[in-house]
């Protein structure tokens, strides 16, 4: 119900049943066995549209609002379900965000790359969440694009509309918001900014900080391809990492040899060298790499 009062408006929601359906039998068999029947009481009582309620008692009460709950696995699912339903025409099949078969998998896809943590029942937007859906145009985070295109694509199979034409659409949509989100604003760039990023120290080809990164350290100059995650093909901690930029000695354990034999190293930088190799997709990598100094353990 909705209640106007001195031009403000107020809602309440409740249920009232008008029949019981299979659970008056349920109720019967209680009462044959003696059991106790639940008896729900309803929250609304008879309203007629445009009633008026003369006299109401009234009394201001001091609160603290609380931030919104955050979403479960079960909860989100059902929003997800609903999400933009209302703008879906009635003849599309798939309704919400995703279908019943992926909407799971969506939501492991977060957790997975890092943009939504469990907590116990609870999930939780990480601060890379937080940053990507803040900086995201407008036109992508609503569920209103998945509701046009589910229109269009229902109107497709009822061959009312021409897939190419949904399809040219599509593709100027993304030029569209290439060109328009081409740039980063001041705004975005402070979000992103280096603050949160972990210096691990100086790049020594081209002087620039090495940062961690996701998946794994990295210097932030674009062009100067120094490879630091790794050494003679183990990986190497932040602590290691930092350890090699400031020119100091690291053991690195279960290096392999190419007879297949591990061995355990000391290595100290001496320099950097070039590099390049074919990877499996037939494309040439190149890149800088420390040269090391080696000494082995007795
Ligand atoms: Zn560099």
């Amino acid at each position: 119900m909705v209640l106007s009062c001195a031009g403000e408006k107020f809602t309440l929601r409740g249920k009232t049943v008008t029949r019981k359906g299979w659970k008056e039998t349920e109720e019967d068999f209680r009462k044959a066995f003696g059991l106790e029947v639940k008896e729900k009481e309803s929250i609304l009582p008879v309203l007629v549209e445009g009633q008026v309620f003369l006299d109401v008692e009234s009394k201001s009460i001091e609160n603290f609002t609380k931030p919104p709950k955050a979403y479960t696995e079960d909860t989100l699912l059902s929003s997800m379900e609903r999400a933009g339903i209302d703008e879906m025409s009635d003849d599309v099949e798939r309704k919400g965000l995703g279908t019943p078969a992926t909407r799971a998998d969506i939501i492991e896809k977060l957790v997975t790359d890092g943009f939504v943590k469990r907590e116990k029942k609870q999930l939780i937007p990480t601060e890379d969440g937080i940053k990507l859906i803040s900086v995201l145009p407008e036109t992508l985070k609503s569920a209103k694009l998945t509701a046009e295109w589910e229109n269009k694509l229902a109107r497709i199979a009822k061959g009312e509309t021409d897939p190419d034409i949904f399809i040219s659409e599509i593709k100027d949509l993304v030029k569209k918001l290439v060109v328009e989100n081409h740039e980063v604003t001041e705004e975005q760039r402070a979000i992103f900014g280096t603050a949160s990023r972990e210096i691990l120290g100086k790049c020594p080809r081209c002087g620039s900080d090495v940062v961690k990164g996701k998946y794994g350290p990295y210097c932030t100059c674009k062009t100067c391809h120094m490879k630091l995650g790794k050494a003679m093909g183990k990986e190497l901690s932040d602590e290691q990492v930092k350890s090699l930029l400031e020119g100091k000695r690291i053991l690195v354990k279960g290096i392999k040899s190419k007879k297949g034999k591990t061995y355990d190293a000391f290595l100290t930088p001496k320099g950097i060298s070039d590099f390049s190799y074919t990877d499996k997709d037939g494309q040439e990598i190149t890149g800088f790499q420390f040269d090391y100094h080696l000494e082995f353990p007795n």
